[in-house]
């Protein structure tokens, strides 16, 4: 990747971004050329940055669907005008028909951050439950093949022998804590995917995804991340906000490492991938205390780190295990934190000022 002092707008970091991904893929022979995609949460963090490499890779048609609960309209708005991308506001968690042949259904939306959790349980137990039941459909109507995005949150909070966390750790969730809105909607989630698989016949696939950071992510009280909260901290000298004693981890995977990892799985020439789960992720854990040393070392900033309360059940550590990854995807992470982070705080800086 380029350096980043030449970087002149947020949109070229977003670009240069796109551009790794694909030279990636295509390193692989990997192509969406030709496909109709429908991606639910096309208008998110993740969905995003997946419809501009499907489009750039002329994709047939790629269908966004997105009701902006955590989406954002400028994270499409230059896609918005490609003939080969089609934008529908809509709640996936009511029924939709495309009305369309489409080749493969992604289902995406979601809201994610924890803070979210909080607000609005409802909205997100629907979004994994019956939207996931309705993106389903949508491939069950079409023969389409089928694309969930599960999440590490399906692990609850692992005991340490079972950190790293492989495939097959069944989880130790709290079904009625603050997070299980969302921990136990995309453990429901993952059941539906199966459910159809086992009734319909239906090609799926499941990425479990762990913590990803980079350019879009949201910052800010509703939607705030740990990364994107400690990088607008720092650029305004604010106290760095660590929850707890800040000894808890974290494995912080960047996006283009994230969506290129997904966009393998999703890949139906990758036959081996059918049926089955993955973790996406980076399998270098952080504690979330070096995390804030290191942001503010890397934004000169004169924060001070301060230490607030820790949430209820918070998950002590976070960390896959990415075999199943590489050996059939041909996957690993390569970006290091250092290095996603030094193209985060430049995006952040632009959206800032
Ligand atoms: N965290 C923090 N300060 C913040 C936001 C989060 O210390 O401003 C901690 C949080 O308690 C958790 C970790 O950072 O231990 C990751 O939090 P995040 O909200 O990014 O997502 P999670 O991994 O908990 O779903």
């Amino acid at each position: 990747m380029r350096k980043l002092k030449e970087f002149t707008s947020e949109q070229e970091i977003i670009d240069c971004i796109v551009d790794d991904i694909k030279k990636n893929l295509e390193r692989s022979k990997i192509t969406y050329k030709g496909r109709k995609v429908l991606i639910t949460g096309g208008a998110g963090f993740l969905g995003s940055y997946i419809c501009q490499v499907l489009v750039e890779q002329e994709a047939r048609k790629v269908i966004c669907i997105d009701n902006f609960s955590s989406g954002k309209k400028e994270n499409i708005e230059r896609l918005l005008d490609k003939p080969n991308f089609t934008f529908v506001y809509h709640d996936i968690s009511h029924e939709f028909n495309p009305e369309e042949n489409i080749d493969i259904v992604m289902h995406l939306a979601s809201r994610a951050s924890p803070f979210e959790f909080e607000h609005h349980p409802i909205q997100i137990l629907k979004s994994n439950t019956l939207g996931t039941m309705n993106a389903l459909e949508i491939a069950r109507m079409y023969d389409a093949e089928f694309f969930y995005t599960s999440t590490s949150e399906v692990y609850g909070n692992p005991d340490p022998a079972h950190v790293p966390t492989p495939e097959s750790y069944w989880g130790h969730v709290n079904p009625v804590g603050p997070r299980s809105c969302y921990d136990e909607s995309k453990r429901a989630g993952e059941a539906f995917v199966k459910a159809y698989e086992l009734e319909y016949n239906i090609p799926v696939r499941i990425a479990r995804i762990f913590n990803t950071y980079g350019p879009r992510i949201r910052g800010g009280p509703l939607f705030g991340r740990v990364v994107a909260n400690f990088i607008e901290e720092t650029l305004q000298d604010k106290t760095i906000s660590v929850f707890g004693d800040g000894s808890q981890t974290r494995s912080f995977t960047f996006v283009s490492d994230q969506i290129e990892g997904l966009l393998r799985l999703a890949y139906p020439e990758i036959p081996q991938a059918r049926s089955e789960v993955i973790n996406i992720g980076n399998n270098l854990e952080t504690t979330i205390l070096d995390l804030a040393k290191l942001i503010k070392e890397l934004t000169n900033s004169s924060s001070e780190i301060g230490f607030f309360g820790l949430p209820k059940d918070d998950p002590t550590r976070r960390c896959p295990v990415l075999d199943k990854a590489r050996d059939i995807l041909n996957w690993k992470p390569r970006t290091q934190l250092v290095d996603g982070l030094k193209l985060t705080i430049p995006w952040f800086k632009f959206m800032i000022h």
